[in-house]
């Protein structure tokens, strides 16, 4: 059987580790969230999340050969995966080549590319308040936010033309209760 490779796409507070959580549970997925991979790192301390954590808090991108290896590495240790979700990446076009060409080695390429879309003002909110309970330096600090929001806008969205050249783009209204989205994305995946 063919594997459910998704891209959850989507900027900075749209969502995507929500519904993650959701999506891994009805379908025996692997969640591999970058960000998260990343805020590990940085927890224990490593060489590689002390360079990160600077980059991060600041609203800047990791570079690339450093998201790709962490994917590589994961993609290697869950073999017997139904799927993976990437949340998070790919983040640049870089990131997408480099994740087609791991998948297509394998004959297990992204299926369909799931775009949360949700307005820049309602982002700027639901950062602000997810930085009340994360501590999250990158969601307290407004202008951070903000900034996150520019560089997703320049570096990251320009992938959703990526992958609609692919036929895989799927935009879902990422404005709603967690329920309402859960539902779009269940139907969008069919
Ligand atoms: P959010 O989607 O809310 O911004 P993430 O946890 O996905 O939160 O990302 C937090 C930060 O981690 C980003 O602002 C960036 O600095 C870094 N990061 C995460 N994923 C990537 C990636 N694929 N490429 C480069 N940097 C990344």
């Amino acid at each position: 059987m063919s594997k459910l490779n998704i891209v959850l796409f989507g900027p900075p507070g749209a969502g995507k580790g929500t519904q993650s959580a959701f999506l891994i549970q009805r379908y025996g997925l692997v969640h591999l969230s970058t960000g998260d991979l990343l805020r590990g790192e940085i927890k224990e301390e490593t060489e590689l999340g002390i360079a990160a954590k600077e980059l991060m808090d600041r609203g800047d991108l990791v570079p690339d050969h450093i998201v790709i290896g962490m994917i590589r590495n994961k993609i290697e240790s869950h073999l017997e995966a139904k799927g993976f979700i990437f949340d998070g990446f790919p983040r640049t076009q870089a990131q997408a080549e480099a994740l087609d060409e791991m998948l297509n080695a394998k004959s297990e390429p992204i299926v369909a590319m799931l775009a949360l879309e949700v307005p820049d003002e309602e982002l700027v909110k639901r950062l602000a308040n997810r930085g009340k309970s994360s501590g999250r330096a990158d969601d307290q600090d407004e202008a951070t936010a903000r900034k996150r929001i520019a560089v997703y806008t320049r570096e990251t969205s320009p992938l959703k033309e990526y992958y609609k050249a692919q036929g895989k783009f799927m935009p879902i209204n990422g404005v709603g209760s967690l329920d309402e989205i859960t539902d779009r994305l269940v139907k969008a995946i069919g």
